[in-house]
């Protein structure tokens, strides 16, 4: 029996045998040839097979993981025809007189290095992709495809060195319970896609773990913790066995209201979304079958960086969201920094009371251009989803005035630099400061919705430190203050035609759905796991 850790990307366990993937990559040996404009014939040939197998794995993957996830496919077909991949190409084969897949192979490799030296994340992701068009295309050129070995009957454990996005989205769901990669990323493709189509999946075993195993070795992979164990001894298996029917049970529970409204008994409907920090966490978001994302805690692209995120990097990221989530719609939240998230580089002034500090918001009016970059990035993304965005620690109309200023500043330099962005997006801002509730409602006519953060609502309602644990006893969240506040708010909201969700912790408390629902609460939005045991929550509930 032997353990190996690695990445898991999609929570659940599997027991089954190994089949390792073998790819071909026999064709793209170097061949001298004299008819340049031949190879260059035989290249167009190929690419063109190529593009309308992409065609055909596009409409697969539209049906199985939805239309914004297959859009890869339709980028890989762009790749295809780039010009700077095609001029390498068609360069190598002119001055080094070799074959067209020879050409294509090499021309890969260059630019698959290149990308993955970037500094970029997003960047270093497509060095998968652009391997993965090339060894298509130089498939391509006699046919033979890749090859999974076994018997075809069989259920396997796929190992891989990595799965490009398309093999990914090829397999046989049937036949697969889940793979195993030696290589691969967390915000690669292949990892959201695997996350999208449940496939249980550990990635970034490390170099060489293939070499550890063979076909048809019995082995067990945990989704959760990564874990992966080969050969294990009976007791072993029996407790990984356990696992799995109790894990499966508990989903199987839950599983059956997905896809299901979010209404009570007597007709009321809610949105239940999810709230998530990191590109990472999407595919638990759809999982969970959550309408959208209410609350995306941008702050913590920030945290993860040794210097300001770009606002091409920031752009990539939303994007990549936005595509994720389908069109359903995603809010982001402002980068709330400051307080208990401290970051170097901002070189803040060390403050006796940060969470009294220079916060959030007021980091937006004291630092415009940390702001306005963040924002150019949203708009620009905006144009490839449901997109809204909020902003944090509001305390004044004042305030929000000027935040709104610089969100048109933000756009004239768009205009000014000809940039394409989208101006559609729903603007709303957190209620979470005792001042921002009880002016609401002379701030609800200034946005399209209010979101309440409880958690901060909570502290500096309260006078209770978010961050310390000794004043539990002291913190009753259900104090008749916050829900009056709250139902102030929801009024201010409905009032100027705004809608109204609770962001913070206290949107998961089943003891207070029913008090939300009575409020006219239009969204509630939870941890990824939380939505549909919310769900069950609300399908029970039956208002006065
Ligand atoms: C809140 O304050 O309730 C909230 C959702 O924001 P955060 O927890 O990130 O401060
Ligand atoms: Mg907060």
């Amino acid at each position: 029996m032997l353990k190996f850790f690695g990445k898991g990307v999609y929570g659940a366990i599997a027991i089954g045998k190994v089949t390792i993937f073998k790819r071909n990559s026999a064709m793209a040996h170097r061949k001298r040839i004299e008819d340049v404009a031949h190879e260059k014939n035989r290249l167009r040939d190929a690419k063109q097979k190529a593009i309308e197998e992409l065609d055909t794995i596009y409409e697969k993957a539209k049906n199985e993981i939805g239309e914004a996830n297959a859009q890869i496919f339709e980028i890989h077909k762009m790749m295809i025809e780039d010009d700077d991949y095609n001029e390498s190409i068609i360069s190598i084969i002119e001055t080094q007189k070799v074959n067209a897949e020879f050409a294509v192979a090499v021309t890969g490799e260059n630019f698959s290095q290149m990308f993955a030296a970037m500094d970029d994340s997003y960047m270093q992701a497509r060095a998968t992709d652009v391997k993965d068009i090339s060894n298509r295309i130089v498939s391509c050129f006699d046919k033979q495809k890749d090859k999974i070995s076994a018997d075809p009957q069989e259920k396997i454990i796929l190992c891989a060195d990595d799965l490009a996005p398309s093999e990914t989205v090829s397999l046989d769901k049937d036949r697969v319970l889940a793979f195993v990669t030696e290589f691969g990323s967390q915000n690669s493709h292949t990892a959201i896609l695997a996350r999208n189509m449940n496939i249980p999946a550990v990635i970034g075993m490390g170099e060489g773990f293939l070499k550890r195993i063979c076909d048809g070795d019995l082995m067990t992979v945990d989704g959760y913790t990564g874990e992966i164990i080969l050969s294990p001894d009976e007791e072993t298996l029996e407790i990984i066995q356990k696992k799995q029917a109790e894990d499966l049970q508990k989903k199987t529970l839950l599983q059956r209201l997905k896809g299901k409204e979010n209404i009570t008994l007597d007709g009321t409907k809610i949105n239940i979304f999810a709230n998530i920090g990191s590109v990472e966490h999407i595919g638990a978001v759809l999982l969970g079958d959550a309408g959208g994302i209410g609350l995306f805690r941008s702050e913590f692209l920030y945290l993860e960086k040794t210097d300001f995120p770009t606002e091409d990097e920031q752009f990539y990221t939303y994007k990549k969201i936005l595509e994720s989530m389908g069109g359903k719609k995603v809010i982001i939240r402002t980068l709330d920094i400051g307080a208990d998230k401290q970051v170097d580089y901002f070189q803040m002034q060390k403050e006796e009371n940060p969470a009294l500090g220079i916060r959030a918001v007021r980091i937006y009016l004291t630092h415009p251009e940390i702001f306005k970059t963040q924002m150019k990035a949203l708009y620009r993304a905006a144009l490839y989803g449901n997109l809204g965005v909020m902003f944090p620690m509001i305390i004044s109309v004042t305030e929000l005035e000027q935040v709104l200023a610089l969100c048109e500043e933000a756009k004239q330099e768009l205009k000014l630099q000809a940039i394409p962005f989208s101006e559609k997006i729903e603007i709303g801002i957190m209620i979470e400061t005792p001042a921002a509730a009880i002016i609401s409602d002379q701030l609800a006519p200034l946005v399209d919705f209010f979101s309440i953060g409880t958690n901060d609502l909570t502290q500096y309602t309260l006078a209770c430190d978010r961050q310390n644990p000794h004043i539990d006893r002291f913190c009753d969240p259900h104090h008749e203050a916050i829900l009056r506040l709250i139902r102030y708010t929801a009024q201010s909201a409905h009032r100027h035609s705004a809608w109204v969700g609770i962001c913070g912790e206290l949107a998961a408390d089943p003891t207070l759905t029913k008090t939300f629902l009575e409020m006219g609460i239009d969204e509630l939005s939870v941890a990824p796991s939380e939505v549909l045991k919310l769900r069950d929550v609300v399908r029970n509930i039956r208002l006065e």
